[in-house]
């Protein structure tokens, strides 16, 4: 069997956790809330097909060579300078290095500092996709339940006296994904000064920041970093486009040369054509401007979807009210199981999706909630969806 021949992280048996996440409903009628994408309506595409164009014109044929590993310097900068005026995580180009998608950055870090069975701090709920990262290294895990303003830190600070060998903690503190929450200022200081004190890294994940529908981004955890062990990642992802597959990183000297070590390894480099592109958009463009623009409609799609949530949801089952981002987390009363009433009720009755619960915990077992994506639809669209959706879970409820 050639099966025996796979690497335990690769063993099929095992499925990714970002595998078989959404359900395919053929129905013309289906509302699908599951997929967590940008809205493609949104996308700048003639102004970046300029720039592919300004890119290539400038640089000709040097432009398809080998580049700098780190990433393209110019864009480097303008990303520095851009993190910067929001709390200091660095203006310093040399500290930042260009990925595939904050998804390889992700993996990057698991793969600098995890060996297998090295104890690992998240989040619960967190991020699949960095589940599905963090588990080729085999890690412990550790959950720690979010509050409305971010990490648990008594049950952190718990968990890590209880475990001191924790030696990093993966954290999205700006409108989370999947719950919405956003981590308080004062939260993200305490949570540098714990790391301090436990000796260890903390893995900073936001690719939401700039959308908060009211507010400009909050000072990063990494702008409170005195130590060099916060390694903070980001995206252009949510703010221009997913296909770009441009995501970076902020490490500081240490972490940054094992990173890169691990870097060389596994692509040389990151997509620079595209870099360079990115590079002639932002010099062409007001990418803030931009942003405005998304945060406009993804505004009105999260008030929809919080206004829908309190007309047809039952009073026992609670949800989230982000502040910004894509998403909405819904808790039902215990004993609801999430991901069984999608598949034998909402689905066939209702045809409306989401991804429950159990996909955002490392040991799958927690099976009351759900995660609605807002971000594709419209509010006409969302409010039809929900009432669809609250009728069966009214249902479920009141068996
Ligand atoms: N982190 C979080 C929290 C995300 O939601 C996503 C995208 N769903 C990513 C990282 C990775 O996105 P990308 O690789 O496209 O930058």
């Amino acid at each position: 069997m050639l099966k025996d021949l796979l690497a335990t992280r690769a063993n099929p048996d095992v499925p990714s956790a970002l595998s078989g996440l959404f359900t395919n409903d053929p129905d013309p009628s289906a509302i699908s809330f599951a997929a967590g994408s940008p809205n493609e309506s949104l996308f700048p595409v003639a102004a970046v097909q300029r720039a592919f164009n300004t890119a290539i014109a400038k640089q000709g044929a040097h432009l398809f060579q080998y580049q700098n590993p780190q990433g393209n310097p110019a864009l480097r900068a303008k990303l520095a300078a851009r993190i910067g005026k929001w709390g200091q995580v660095t203006t310093d180009a040399d500290h930042v290095v260009l990925t595939v998608g904050g998804q390889q950055a992700i993996e990057l870090v698991a793969k600098a500092l995890l060996n297998v069975g090295d104890e690992v701090a998240v989040e619960v709920p967190t991020y699949v996709g960095a589940l599905a990262a963090l588990d080729l290294y085999q890690p412990t895990y550790y959950g720690v339940d979010l509050q409305a303003d971010g990490i648990d830190l008594d049950q952190l600070e718990t968990t890590l006296k209880r475990h001191p060998g924790i030696k990093l903690l993966y954290t999205v503190p700006d409108f989370h994904n999947p719950t919405g929450i956003t981590m308080s200022v004062a939260k993200r200081e305490q949570l540098v000064a714990l790391a301090n004190r436990y000796d260890f890294i903390i893995l900073e994940d936001s690719p939401y920041r700039d959308l908060g529908y009211e507010q400009a981004p909050l000072p990063a955890i990494k702008s409170f970093d005195t130590e060099g062990r916060v390694v903070f990642v980001s995206s252009l992802s949510k703010i221009l486009m997913p296909a770009l597959r441009t995501g970076w990183l902020v490490a500081d000297d240490e972490l940054l040369a094992a990173i890169m070590k691990v870097r060389l390894a596994s692509d040389l480099e990151a997509t620079g054509v595209t870099h360079a592109a990115i590079d002639a958009y932002l010099t062409a463009n007001d990418l803030d401007a931009h942003v405005n623009v998304l945060k406009d409609h993804y505004r009105v799609q999260c008030a929809a979807m919080v206004a829908a949530l309190g007309k047809y949801f039952p009073d026992d089952a609670q949800f989230t009210t982000p502040a910004g981002g894509f998403f909405d987390w819904v808790t039902l009363p215990a004993g609801i199981d999430a991901g069984a009433l999608l598949h034998d009720q909402v689905t066939p009755n209702a045809h409306v999706s989401y991804v429950p619960s159990t996909n955002f915990y490392p040991n799958r077992d927690v099976h009351n909630g759900l995660r609605l994506c807002f971000s594709g639809l419209t509010p006409t669209v969302i409010d039809a969806g929900i009432h669809r959706l609250g009728e069966q879970v009214k249902a479920a409820v009141h068996e």
